[in-house]
């Protein structure tokens, strides 16, 4: 492959992902640590992803990233999704075995981004109303992969993968174990 070539296909690659973060509601920023891109050609890409769809707006969100960890730990069912999404995570290795401390910086990237949408698009079919949005998932990632405030870790009755709270009271089952345990029926 000659180097103009394999620039395009790095580019072509960029704004496809790029093309996919937008309709996945990712804001700016994490579309450009993502894809390398700048915000100029972002808001372009945003501009015909609108005009392609007949001025409907593709919808934009505001303001920061989410950086609660807690958002993940608050609620039994917020606990179940965030297990089936850090799940798909893993296995489509969006989220690395190993601890990495910078995961802010080093995680992004084409690639990962790629296998980000695939888990996320999956949990969407799998989950009916998924409450997690793209952006919280991808503070999922890079909290799983820092491993400093949030765990990965398995359910001490039926070993299904969970998300907990490092810092917690060890209570470390699964929302369906818990509730057969206080005799009430599986979310
Ligand atoms: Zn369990």
């Amino acid at each position: 492959m000659r180097i103009s070539d394999a620039r395009y296909t790095r580019d072509r690659l960029r704004l496809d992902l790029a093309l996919r973060f937008i309709q996945l509601e990712a804001r700016t920023r994490t579309i450009r640590v993502w894809t390398g891109l700048t915000d100029d050609r972002i808001r372009r890409l945003v501009h015909s992803c609108t005009t392609d769809q007949g001025g409907s707006d593709v919808t934009r969100h505001r303001g920061k990233s989410p950086t609660q960890t807690t958002y993940f730990t608050r609620s039994p069912v917020l606990r179940q999704e965030a297990a089936i999404l850090a799940s798909l995570c893993y296995l489509l290795q969006v989220v690395p075995t190993g601890r990495v401390a910078d995961a802010q910086r080093a995680l992004p990237g084409v690639q990962r981004g790629e296998a980000l949408c695939e888990a996320f698009e999956i949990y969407r079919r799998l989950v009916p109303g998924a409450r997690i949005g793209f952006e919280h998932a991808v503070f999922l990632v890079i909290a799983l992969a820092r491993s400093d405030e949030l765990a990965a870790t398995l359910c001490s009755d039926c070993n299904g993968l969970i998300v907990v709270d490092r810092y917690a009271v060890p209570g470390r089952r699964c929302a369906c174990c818990e509730a057969s345990l206080q005799g009430r029926l599986p979310l």
